[in-house]
């Protein structure tokens, strides 16, 4: 169905400073899924289109590149202020076409504003070493320097955090910048590149374009981008990465995730139910960093999955926009039938269907699913091997902690984990052990702040830079050393080993 303003509203591109509706022969629906309609279209950008936004940001990049840090955090300070204050209206737009509830579409942008206000340090960031008197007259320092134009590819189910993670510190940095959205929920980027422009920062400086596959070809074919960040999906993490490698292009790429939660039998059941039923079914499961296993250890199973299943029971499924909602409608209908098709393999794997989503009825017409929950779940199973990314639970039953770091370790995704316990040396050395990238210990989505770094290991990360903090500024610098030699006597001569100073 197609809701009768969804004809006259096209997606905006964000280029050179202002909007521009692309006239894009081909376009992609976006939908509200909590009503089950089109509201919008993505005109999809061709490879020309990319390339005249790569030209924003390359004539951009030379006089933003000179202005020194210290004004360019103050054209951020002023960004923070923005976000802020437009905080609501970008949450609206969020749960409009990605489907989240208000709530956590409003801690979505808390943690992208994180980002900025980390890249207001930017002049203290970007201090480099200097090495006084290294030989007679001779100083040595290093700096980091911008790369140039960078690109940033993002999935649907951040539509703003997401970008926020990027763009900010790289534009701090010095560089310009060029978002690809997601084509499911486009319409905050265009508000964030709007009030980047009010707060001061040059046209040019940081733009979106609009598409799918096409529009990612032609930002990994275009020699004049140097560096791409990209956060989606495995396999496309992994084909971006080794394209970008191709073109050689710096590339950190940050794929999908099974996050394992770890139960002991000495954990505080009610607590960590608690967070394991928002972890799980919080924005409909669709997170990098939902937990979507539990490895139950021991005799505390039972108990566990009588409380989690109480817990799913209850949850409370409806439009993200509405009060007193858990959980809102998945993206899309085929992500949707997706989800479906895993609850379905499930049952015929043989595992224990406690609680069925798809009992849940809904009123309104959108893309709902109530939460799932599978016991006696094994590590052969597709519902175990693969990411589901919905409100899909598995219990998987473990011996001891040892099986249960066995199982953590052999999942070829590693992006989160968690363990609940009352123990801290078990914790410890459980920390120490697990073969995963974030690890939370009784907090189970433990995603770092803004100064430290967000990345997955093995199939959950491409690259060897993960996202914000000093790793994001690595990223998007690159090191130049400079030795230099002011001599006091000016009987140099010239010398034909190599240097020892
Ligand atoms: P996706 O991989 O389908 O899309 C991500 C981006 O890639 C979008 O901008 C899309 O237009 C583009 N794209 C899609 N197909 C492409 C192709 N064939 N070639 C080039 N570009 C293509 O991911 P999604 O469904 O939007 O997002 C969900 C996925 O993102 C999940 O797997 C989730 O785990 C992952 N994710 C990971 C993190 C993390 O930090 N590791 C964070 C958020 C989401």
């Amino acid at each position: 169905m197609i809701d009768a303003a969804a004809r006259v509203r096209a997606v905006a591109n964000f280029i050179g400073g202002q909007r521009q509706t692309a006239s894009a022969a081909q376009s992609t629906p976006v939908y509200d899924p909590a009503r089950g309609v089109v509201t919008a279209c993505v005109p999809l950008a061709t490879a020309a289109d990319v390339q005249s936004v790569v030209a924003s940001a390359e004539g951009a990049f030379k006089e933003w590149s000179r202005m020194p840090p210290l004004r360019r955090a103050r054209i951020l300070f002023k960004y923070r202020e923005l976000l802020e204050a437009h905080a609501e209206e970008a949450a609206r737009i969020i749960t409009s076409e990605h489907g989240k509830t208000l709530s956590d579409a409003r801690a979505e942008l808390t943690r992208g504003i994180e980002v900025v206000e980390f890249a207001c340090g930017i002049p203290h960031l970007l201090a480099g070493a200097f090495s006084e008197n290294i030989g007679g007259g001779l100083d040595c320092w290093s700096m980091r320097q911008p790369l140039g134009v960078c690109a940033g590819i993002t999935p649907f189910n951040f539509p703003a955090m997401v970008p926020l993670w990027m763009f900010p510190l790289a534009i701090a940095c010095g560089n310009t910048f060029v978002l690809k959205p997601s084509e499911r929920d486009p319409s905050v980027s265009v508000l964030l590149a709007e009030l980047l422009i009010e707060a001061g920062a040059p046209p040019g400086v940081f733009n979106v374009v609009q598409g799918d596959r096409a529009a990612v070809d032609a930002l990994l074919e275009d020699p004049r981008v140097v560096a791409i960040s990209f956060v989606g999906s495995t396999p496309i993490a992994r084909s971006i990465y080794a394209r970008g490698a191709h073109y050689g292009k710096r590339v950190q790429a940050l794929g999908g995730a099974k996050n394992h939660a770890v139960v002991l039998p000495d954990a505080d059941i009610a607590a960590t139910v608690e967070a394991l039923l928002g972890a799980a079914y919080g924005s409909a499961g669709e997170r990098c960093m939902a937990i979507s296993v539990v490895v139950a250890v021991g005799e505390i199973a039972d108990r566990l999955v009588e409380n989690l299943s109480r817990g799913a029971r209850r949850l409370r499924v409806g439009p993200g926009s509405a009060p007193n909602v858990d959980m809102g409608p998945l993206v899309t209908p085929q992500h949707r039938n997706r989800v479906l098709g895993y609850i379905e393999r499930g049952v015929a794997e043989g595992a224990t269907l406690v609680v069925d989503g798809r009992d849940a009825a809904s009123e309104h017409g959108g893309f709902f699913l109530g939460g799932t929950l599978f016991d006696n779940v094994t590590p052969l199973m597709t519902v175990y091997r693969d990411e589901i990314f919905g409100p899909v639970l598995c219990v998987v039953r473990a011996a001891d902690l040892d099986a249960a770091i066995d199982t953590v370790n052999g999942h070829p995704y590693a992006n989160g984990v968690a363990i609940f316990t009352r123990d801290g040396g078990i914790a410890r050395s459980f920390a120490q052990q697990i073969h995963v990238g974030m690890v939370g210990v009784n907090v189970a989505i433990p995603v770092p702040m803004a100064f430290h770094s967000f990345g997955g290991w093995k199939h959950s990360m491409f690259g060897d830079r993960a996202m914000y903090g000093e790793e994001g500024v690595q990223f998007y610098t690159r090191l130049k050393t400079v030795t230099a030699r002011w001599p006091e006597r000016d009987d140099v001569l010239a010398q034909f080993s190599m240097p020892t100073h």
